[in-house]
Formats: structure tokens, C-alpha cells, sequence
């Protein structure tokens, strides 16, 4: 086991990994932009060190300075929670060159899914199911055209580079193509300096359903069930649950030794999810992701494993403590994301945490790196907390999901607790009948 890592990261990512490090007996080193001296991921780490001014471009993706950070405290590992550089290949590479290991998978397998038609094209060799679409990227107009004609409309045009719901664009009949592909393309271009694009069917009213998978990089592998995360506000997810409401045991089973096998095939290490549109009982791969998701709690919560640890044990050199005969679900676990933005536009609403009370009881796990007296800062993202409930049932969860949300206490900023307040009184809430466009059409409701 490692003696000492470092968390490349910020807020209540930086706090649950810290957690899982100490009761491995790992110590840890948190890093830090000069904007973030007083937070308290800071002060819960073993050892800090500043990397730099408060963009996140200039601290927590300054690759050299965290290298340097590494060197300087001596740490053998760098676990990047999510976002920031947590799926970047060139930094699992540059890890590698000063012999620090990366807790996540191999640069490798990053750039096979940060590509996202690499990433299709591998899952479909392996045998996972894909959404109807272009072979690989279109690169004309008139291919395109091409393309959509044989599949029929809709269909949806997607930045092969593409993440956080950027560089994708519908067309609804063939009027709209022209337009979707060149600014998929163009956005495409500003945001991360690639323009391939590729097409796809566009599923009318799918579940977003995902399942997460753990692989022990030696062609061992597991899968823990399935999230849904149709609850979503431009592509970004808000509400999340499992066992999704709309998943059987059986065809849990059947996707997940479709996705275990999958990633065992590759040899992939540590965790990853494998995301699917679900429409009409059939699945349809998207994208998977290489690193710990935001909303991992849920999976934890009913499998009753620590995701992180397993991770960092992996990382080590030690074996995966899981074994899918052992795996089994308890309960139902839901997670709402709390973010400090100001309903009903949801503006980014930094400022300082007069008063924080955190809910706390049976069935209640509450991640966020807030305190009273805490100044957010308006440099980074607005997910101030999530917290986590479960039950014994659905309908249990979402009692105590009601009861918690009115134990917590967040005075100093607007939050979104109001949203899901309301979305506590919503029917289809309460019975699990969602799919990827109910948030946006209630919202367009609420006006
Ligand atoms: P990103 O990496 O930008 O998050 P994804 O490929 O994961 O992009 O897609 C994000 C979301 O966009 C999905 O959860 C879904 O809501 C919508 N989406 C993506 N592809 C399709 C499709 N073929 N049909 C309908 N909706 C889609």
C-alpha cells in the first residue's frame, strides 16, 4: 500500500477520497489555488501545498506545479477525483514518466473513451450494444445528409471530443441539418480544438441509465448495477437513484456481465461508467467515463463498498476485494446535487456560509466541504454538497430524502434545495416515471 497520495482536486471530491485514504492508514497532501487556503479539504489532509493562483487552468490543472507538489511531499500516488484532469491522458502520462502512479486506468484506455467514436467503435467489437449512427466521423455536408437520410430524422450531431453536454446539436428534420453540423463543428472547435463530429439516431424519450464497472487491470472484472440519471438540466445531471426504477433484476444482470465482460476483455483498471440511453427496453451505449462518477454514492449505499478504497488498493498493486457472486443490492439510495445557484435560472450564487447545519440520521450521508464561515468562491463549480439517502424501499428513500432536505441548514447563498423540494411534490417523482426531458419540460412549466 502506498504510505502517502496526493488529491488533485478541490470540494467534497477532495474530502471523500481523503476520508478513504485515512482509514487505509494512507497520509495525504492536498493541493490548493491561493483562493482556496481556507477550504477544508486544506485542513482535513495530512499536508497542504499551494499550486497556484485561483483559475482552475492555472492551479488545478497545472500539471507541472502538481508534479512538483508530488516531488516536493513526497507522494507515490495521484488520485484526480472527477473533473480537472481526471481524464487526461497526457497527465497519466507525465505521472508515469516521474514514477508517480495514476489512481485511475491507463492513459490508454482514457484516450480509447475520451474519443468518443474510438470509444463506440471498441464497445461495439466487444459486443456492447450502440445507439444507431454514423460509421466513425462525417466529415462533408453531403455525407452527412447521407447519413441522416438512411436513418431518418431525428437525429443528433456529436463532438467526438465532446463532454459536459458540449458540441451537440439536434436536428429535428433535414431543414435543421445544415445548421446542427456546422455548429456542433464550430463549437466543437472552440472547446477543445477538434471539429469531428459524428451522428447519431436521437432517441425521442430515453432513461439515462448507466452502470458502473471495476476492473481489477488484469482482465478481472465487476460490474455494481445500474444509476439512472434522467433527472437532467442541460445534459447535467441532478437528481440520481439506484436500482433505477425502470430496471428488472434480470436485465440488470444482462447489461452488466455485457459491460463487466467488456471492460475485462480490454484489461481495464479501477472504476469506470458505461453510459446508455434505455428506450423501449433495449439499451444504447453513449459513452463511458474513466474515472469516479460525481454520483458513485448511490452504487456504494446499496452495494455497501467503498468504490475508493477499492481504487486506491487497485492502484497499489493489490487485489479488488470484490467478486460479483458477492455483490448484492440492499435498499434503494438517492442523491440530490445541491449546487449554491439561484432559482429560477439557476446563476451561479457564490458567497459566504453564514450558518450550515448538515442532515444527519439513519440512511443519511451528506458530501460536501462546507462550514460556517466558509466564503465559496465564484472560481469553480457550484456543487456545494450532495447528500445521499436511502432506504429500505424507494418510497423510504424518498421519505427520508424529504425529511433530510428539511433538517439542512444553508443561509449566506441561494442553493437549489427549493427545486427538489418542489420535485418531491411531482407524481411522476414519486413513482420513478422520467425519462431525459421531464426536468427541462417541468422547468419550461414552472415559468
Ligand atoms: P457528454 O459527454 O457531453 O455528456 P453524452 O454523449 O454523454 O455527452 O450525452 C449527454 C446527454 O445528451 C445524454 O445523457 C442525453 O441526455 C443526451 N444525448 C446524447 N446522445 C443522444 C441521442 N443519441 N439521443 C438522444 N439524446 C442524446
Amino acid at each position: 500500500m502506498f504510505s502517502k497520495i496526493l488529491i488533485a482536486n478541490r470540494g467534497e471530491i477532495a474530502l471523500r477520497v481523503i476520508r478513504a485514504a485515512k482509514e487505509l492508514g494512507v497520509r495525504t497532501v492536498a493541493v490548493h489555488s491561493t483562493a482556496d487556503a481556507d477550504a477544508m479539504h486544506v485542513r482535513m489532509a495530512d499536508e497542504s501545498i499551494c499550486i497556484g493562483p485561483p483559475s482552475g487552468a492555472q492551479s488545478y490543472l497545472n500539471v507541472p506545479n502538481i508534479i512538483a507538489a508530488c516531488e516536493i511531499t513526497g507522494a507515490e500516488a495521484v488520485h484526480p477525483g472527477y473533473g480537472f484532469l481526471s481524464e487526461n491522458a497526457n497527465f497519466v502520462q507525465v505521472l508515469e514518466d516521474h514514477d508517480i502512479t495514476f489512481i485511475g486506468p491507463s492513459a490508454e484506455h482514457i484516450r480509447m473513451m475520451g474519443d468518443k467514436i474510438t470509444a463506440k467503435d471498441t464497445m461495439k467489437k466487444l459486443g456492447v450494444p450502440c445507439v444507431p449512427g454514423s460509421d466513425g466521423g462525417v466529415d462533408t455536408i453531403a455525407e452527412a445528409h447521407k447519413v441522416a437520410d438512411e436513418m431518418g430524422y431525428p437525429v443528433i450531431v456529436k463532438a467526438t471530443a465532446g463532454g459536459g453536454g458540449r458540441g451537440m446539436k439536434l436536428a429535428k428534420t433535414k431543414d435543421d441539418l445544415d445548421e446542427a453540423f456546422s455548429t456542433a463543428r464550430s463549437e466543437s472547435k472552440a472547446a477543445f480544438g477538434n471539429d469531428e463530429v459524428y451522428i447519431e439516431k436521437y432517441l425521442t424519450l430515453p432513461r439515462h441509465i448507466e452502470v458502473q464497472v471495476f476492473g481489477d487491470g488484469r482482465g478481472r472484472a465487476v460490474h455494481l448495477g445500474e444509476r439512472d440519471c434522467s433527472l437532467q438540466r442541460r445534459h447535467q445531471k441532478v437528481f440520481e437513484e439506484a436500482p433505477g426504477p425502470s430496471i428488472d433484476e434480470k436485465t440488470r444482470e444482462k447489461i452488466g456481465k455485457v459491460c463487466a465482460d467488456a471492460i475485462a476483455d480490454i484489461k481495464y483498471s479501477g472504476a469506470g461508467t458505461i453510459e446508455f440511453l434505455y428506450e423501449n427496453g433495449e439499451f444504447y451505449f453513449i459513452e463511458m467515463n474513466t474515472r469516479l462518477q460525481v454520483e458513485h454514492p448511490v452504487t456504494e449505499t446499496i452495494y455497501g463498498v467503498d468504490l475508493v478504497k477499492q481504487q486506491i488498493r487497485v492502484a497499489a498493486g493489490e487485489e479488488m476485494t470484490f467478486k460479483q457472486e458477492e455483490l448484492s443490492i440492499k435498499g434503494h439510495a438517492i442523491e440530490v446535487r445541491i449546487n449554491a445557484e439561484k432559482l429560477p435560472n439557476f446563476t451561479p450564487c457564490p458567497g459566504k456560509i453564514t450558518t450550515f447545519h448538515a442532515p444527519g440520521g439513519l440512511g443519511v450521508r451528506m458530501d460536501s466541504a462546507l462550514y460556517a464561515g466558509y466564503s465559496i468562491p465564484p472560481y469553480y463549480d457550484s456543487l456545494i454538497a450532495k447528500l445521499i439517502v436511502s432506504g429500505i424501499t424507494r418510497e423510504a428513500a424518498l421519505a427520508r430524502l424529504r425529511r433530510a432536505l428539511g433538517e439542512l441548514i444553508v443561509d449566506g447563498v441561494d442553493t437549489t434545495v427549493p427545486l427538489f423540494d418542489a420535485l418531491l411534490q411531482e407524481e411522476d417523482v414519486l413513482t420513478g416515471n422520467y425519462d431525459i426531458h421531464w426536468l427541462e419540460k417541468w422547468l419550461e412549466k414552472q415559468d
